[in-house]
């Protein structure tokens, strides 16, 4: 049996009678990372607020490598070893970075604490070992005041690691960060991971995509559904609460439609206009009538913003006739203007993961081409 961290029944709390939570349940294994995603107002931050004792259940108990946390205070949850990040840095800017952790570490550790209890996780936990893992050893002797946004989020991180929490709580890390600084604060928490169970709260769909193992959909205070990232962006009660709206394809056209749309981002650069193009011939395969089509071509501007590689998408078609279609809708879409290097490219990435006999290739390639030509 593996060890349960965190195993939450039947949580409920209500603000003046509205249910911020609702009867949720959910569990999470020691070790594990964990992203919980949901749109504004799931109750996602009402959840990390229950666990670290900053708000009481109306219902339902939390409990925390099997103790029960109803009832205690924050300081006491935070003794037992849940530690919190929040979205805004709380650093000492005037302290180096050095100092800060220097600050934290000894908070915590009394020097016989560490004499006598010496863990695997030791040398993590040194300032020496810390500034190396949050990366900012070039900057370790700089005010805090002189780092990037992005480099106070991880000197936070630090400071939250140096307290040795089994528990790591991190709403919403990458708010605000440039592309790099958030693919590194990915590399971080990952790290991290290794010695930590780790819950992320997150908005951001391509940095999720980058960490999560395991993720979990809050929806009007309550599990949506959990799975990987895959199950979970294709899972059409997903795209429903995202987007607010049913959307009118299941999901095995929704990752045609990605798939196609991966294709038609393939050079990063299109221009609304051409955009425009795509979107109609994507909403025009899947709906007939035109006001169909028009909330179809809405729903998949927001969806389909993010490019996915192409290798986690089309490993998930089922059939041969699914793989096909996939190879003609990415071949129309890169037709429709003169092919570019980055698309040849992707297309030929494409072409290697569909794996569809030689001969069927060029038959489809044909007929689309016939199918646009007859268009004109
Ligand atoms: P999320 O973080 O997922 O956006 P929240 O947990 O902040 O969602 O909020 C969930 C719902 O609970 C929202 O509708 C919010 O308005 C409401 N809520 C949160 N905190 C309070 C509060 N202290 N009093 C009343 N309503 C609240
Ligand atoms: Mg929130």
């Amino acid at each position: 049996m593996s060890n349960k961290i965190l195993e939450i029944d039947n949580l409920t709390v209500s603000f003046d009678g509205f249910k911020a939570l609702n009867n949720l349940t959910f569990s999470m294994n020691e070790g594990e990372l964990r992203v919980i995603i949901g749109p504004n107002g799931a109750g996602k931050t009402t959840f990390l607020d229950v666990i670290t004792g900053k708000v009481q259940p109306t219902q339902g108990k939390v409990r925390f490598k099997g103790k029960k946390l109803s009832g205690r205070a924050e300081h006491n949850i935070a003794k037992l070893g849940i530690g919190r990040k929040f979205q805004t840095p709380r650093i000492y800017l005037n302290l180096t970075t050095r100092e800060n952790l220097e600050l934290c570490c000894n908070q915590t550790k009394s020097v016989l604490a560490t004499l006598l209890k010496p863990t695997p996780q030791a040398e993590l936990r040194t300032v020496g070992g810390l500034i190396e893992t949050i990366g900012l050893e070039h900057k370790a002797d700089k005010p805090a005041a002189l780092l990037s946004h992005g480099e106070k989020q991880w000197l936070e991180i630090g400071m939250l690691v140096a307290q040795s929490p089994d528990l790591l709580l991190v709403d919403e890390p990458v708010a605000g960060l440039t592309d790099e600084e958030t693919e590194r604060t990915g590399e971080l928490l990952i790290a991290l991971a290794e010695s930590h169970s780790v819950i992320v709260i997150e908005h951001d769909m391509e940095f999720v995509r980058q960490i999560a193992r395991q993720v979990t959909v809050l929806h009007e205070g309550s599990v949506l559904c959990e799975g990987t990232m895959d199950e979970v962006q294709n899972d059409p009660r997903v795209i429903e609460v995202y987007l607010g709206t049913e959307t009118s394809i299941t999901s095995d056209q929704m990752l045609l439609l990605r798939i196609a749309a991966t294709m038609a981002w393939a050079d990063g650069n299109f221009e609304p206009a051409e955009q425009e193009i795509i979107l109609d011939r994507l909403s025009r395969q899947f709906a007939q009538e035109s006001a169909e089509q028009a909330v179809l071509k809405t729903e998949l501007k927001d969806l389909l913003a993010k490019r996915i590689p192409l290798e986690e998408l089309v490993p998930q078609l089922k059939t041969p006739n699914q793989r096909e279609q996939a190879l003609m809708l990415s071949y129309e879409i890169i037709s429709v203007n003169q092919i570019n290097q980055r698309e040849a490219l992707t297309y030929q990435t494409l072409l290697k993961l569909l794996d569809l006999p030689a001969d069927t290739v060029s038959r489809l390639e044909n007929a689309t081409l016939e199918q646009l030509s007859n268009a004109h």
